[in-house]
């Protein structure tokens, strides 16, 4: 077969790189990909509801990706095609979305599939082509474009648009073929590693008070006993660590042995009138709103009755308290792999890719898009957005 744009996977970067290849007209497109069904990621994606963007001002997004150089570089990609224009586009073909109270927005029946259904009919309206059960092997460059050695044969492309995405959750299609074509064309690679992932704690203590969590918690991440990162957000207690927000967004800078300090009680709220009057310990201690049986068990840890009264308990305790309780210590005995992993980071090197048009700095006519370059975003439907943003953007910009 031979065409004029080849893109590879069709997840939601690669379709929204179809879409908008075709739509210009002037040449054949077709989207390759290995399962029987597209999109098998996205129809997992927020327990299968799919939060597919976030409210809010489009730059607001920027500090979403972990730095300012990743922010740099996904910036034209997220103005030219913004949360607006993406609920819009959905809208017009006729499904509405629902924006939750932490500013997550859904479509209003929690169905992905019927966000997926709305993009490969689109990609079919404007005339590309879908073409399913087929595994991209190895690409290479010649002359007339693109030679990409499939399992239905040898195809040809002038253009190449590689839609791979990442490597986690391997069993959707995303194995990290991409990463390998890439460098076989020529690219650097940022080590791709998991990200937005749960966090397995040494000697944890709370494994039976799994799916406790804490509302809006500080946490900090030290190494080498310095501290290198802060956040802030909800925290979920699980059977072997730490999961929820908080711990999955700052996972893309965790690694084995860091400590993790999660603040219960906010030190500034820690306040030395709680140790008077005539109640429990427990009890005075339970205004912070910290679950009873988490609270139990700390002071269980720590050899402190729980109904003891708070005017008899002595300075030492005191202190024990205050510490363990407005930064309880975790260690990291390890991160969640790729079957938990919710996206890769690392990736594609960004200085050899141009943010304006998503075309590579090293091989003309190769694009690339979505979660195949070094861009993670935070939970809160930052992943998607890039990956159709930068997706639109790549297939705009490829001319034949
Ligand atoms: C459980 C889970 C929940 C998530 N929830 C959210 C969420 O609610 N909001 C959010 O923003 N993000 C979420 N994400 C992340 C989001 O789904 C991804 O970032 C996004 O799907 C990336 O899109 P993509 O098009 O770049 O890659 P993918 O969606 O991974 O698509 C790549 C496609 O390429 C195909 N492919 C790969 N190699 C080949 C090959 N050699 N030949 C042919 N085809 C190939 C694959 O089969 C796949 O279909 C979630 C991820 C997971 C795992």
């Amino acid at each position: 077969m031979n065409v004029d744009v080849f893109v590879v996977g069709a997840g939601p970067s690669g379709l929204a790189a179809g879409i908008a290849s075709a739509r210009n007209r002037r040449g054949t497109v077709c989207v390759l990909e290995r399962n029987t069904e597209s999109g098998c990621k996205f129809l997992l994606s927020g327990s299968g509801q799919c939060n597919v963007t976030h409210s809010g001002q489009i730059a607001d997004f920027l500090n979403h990706y972990g730095n300012t150089k990743k922010a740099r570089f996904v910036k034209p990609a997220l103005l030219s095609f913004d949360n607006i224009a993406l609920t819009h586009f959905f809208e017009q073909r006729g499904v509405p979305f629902l924006k939750r109270e932490d500013g997550k927005i859904f479509p209003k029946s929690l169905k992905s599939k019927d966000l997926l259904n709305i993009l490969v009919a689109e990609l079919k309206e404007q005339g590309g082509i879908l073409q399913t059960e087929t595994v991209v092997k190895n690409v290479a460059k010649i002359n007339t474009g693109f030679l990409l050695t499939t399992n239905r044969g040898e195809f040809c492309a002038e253009k190449l648009i590689l839609a791979t995405g990442g490597q986690s959750y391997p069993s959707t299609g995303s194995q990290g073929d991409g990463f390998r074509f890439a460098k076989q064309l020529g690219h650097q690679l940022v080590e791709p590693k998991p990200a937005l992932t749960p966090v397995i704690v040494r000697n944890y203590p709370f494994a039976d008070l799994s799916g406790i969590s804490f509302w809006s918690a500080k946490i900090e991440i030290h190494r080498n006993r310095k501290r290198l990162k802060v956040g802030q957000g909800d925290v979920l207690l699980t059977h072997r660590g730490l999961s929820g927000p908080a711990i999955l967004n700052l996972s893309r800078d965790m690694k084995p042995n860091d400590k993790i300090l999660v603040a219960l009680i906010e030190p500034e709220k820690w306040v030395s009138e709680i140790f008077t009057g005539k109640r429990t310990l427990k009890n005075a201690l339970q205004q912070f709103g910290i679950a009873e049986r988490f609270l139990v068990r700390i002071l269980e840890l720590f050899d402190i009755v729980p109904d003891q009264p708070v005017a008899e308990t002595n300075r030492e305790t005191r202190k024990r308290l205050e510490l363990v309780l407005t930064g309880y210590p975790f260690i990291i005995e390890s991160l969640g792999g790729w079957n938990e992993a919710m996206v890769t980071s690392g990736g594609v090197v960004l200085e050899e890719v141009n943010r304006q048009t998503m075309e590579s700095r090293i091989v003309s006519g190769l694009y690339f898009c979505g979660e195949l370059l070094d861009i993670d975003g935070n939970t809160g439907g930052y992943n998607i957005q890039f990956a159709i943003s930068s997706g639109f953007t790549a297939g705009n910009s490829v001319h034949y």
